[in-house]
């Protein structure tokens, strides 16, 4: 079933666990993310991002989601999300589509320009009755010249800041930059460690705001273990899905080279995004809590 993302953070809160926020680029992603929260009976949030909008259609990719959801995920909770709106517009017209959960992610501004436009977005989405997630700091995508183990100040979450951004915007969750980069590079070259000492601290100066970890894909178990206890309760990943999908395709592709039916071939891809979300689900801890 399609919800609203408020009650499930708040029963991970009490639980101490972590929901999966897992990017979905399509129909056969979606069934495999609904396949492994249905067998394991834990909420999920499933997130398209704007190039997956570009890609797929706003509507059309709305509607998958929310028919799966609906048919084939009915007792499991399930929250359609926003991932890295970039710009108001977006963030208003996926609320109008249907979305129960959004991001507005204006990180690369300046911290009042950031705190500005974020402020805009969450009035948009509270109005409507829909959590809103903001980022401080800035999520690096693909850091090749970022030597293993250093720290880009300019880009990691300022503690203090942080409590100003939260008091100041009104968001719901904050996206937080304590090491964590986006993209393929780190599953090459090795996972960066994480800033737990900038995370504890971060937590003391927002409270009660629950915290989201981006760019999450690689990541070890106890790792994330530890970034839960520190308060963080949305887990996103994008890049082992797109991994575990494209690998499978093109091992399906060589394994049935005569086959012409585009659904023997798509089978096994969705089986591995299903295997691949079920272990993470397994390692959030929120298996059984949906
Ligand atoms: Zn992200």
């Amino acid at each position: 079933m399609l919800v609203h993302l408020k009650k499930l953070v708040q029963k991970a809160e009490k639980g101490n666990y972590a929901i999966g926020a897992f990017n979905s680029f399509n129909l056969e992603t979606t069934l495999g993310i609904a396949r492994a929260a249905v067998k394991l009976k834990a909420p999920v949030i499933i997130q398209v991002s704007e190039t997956t909008i570009v890609y797929a259609g706003l509507k059309p990719i709305t509607h998958i989601v929310e028919t799966i959801a609906k048919n084939e995920a009915v007792h499991v909770p399930v929250v359609l999300h926003l991932d890295h709106g970039k710009k108001f517009s977006s963030v208003a017209e996926c609320i109008e589509a249907g979305f129960t959960s959004i991001m507005i992610d204006v990180s690369d501004l300046a911290f009042d320009e950031n705190v500005k436009i974020t402020k805009m977005a969450v009035d948009y989405a509270h109005k409507r009755d829909i959590w809103a997630q903001g980022e401080l700091g800035k999520v690096i995508r693909d850091a090749k010249d970022i030597k293993k183990g250093e720290v880009r100040e300019e880009t990691m979450t300022n503690p203090k800041e942080a409590g100003k951004f939260v008091k100041g915007t009104g968001v719901d969750t904050l996206a937080v930059a304590i090491g964590n980069v986006h993209g393929i590079e780190k599953m090459i070259n090795g996972v960066p460690q994480l800033d737990y000492k900038r995370l504890e601290e971060i937590k003391l100066q927002v409270g009660k705001i629950p915290l989201v970890l981006h760019g999450a894909s690689g990541i070890g178990e106890k790792e994330i273990k530890k970034a839960i206890d520190l308060g963080v309760r949305i887990i996103n990943i994008d890049t082992e899905i797109r991994l575990a999908f494209t690998d499978a395709l093109r091992q399906s592709l060589i394994k049935y080279k005569s086959e012409i039916d585009p659904r023997e071939i798509m089978e096994e891809p969705i089986q591995a995004v299903e295997a691949l979300i079920e272990k993470k689900i397994k390692m959030f801890g929120s298996e059984g809590k949906g």
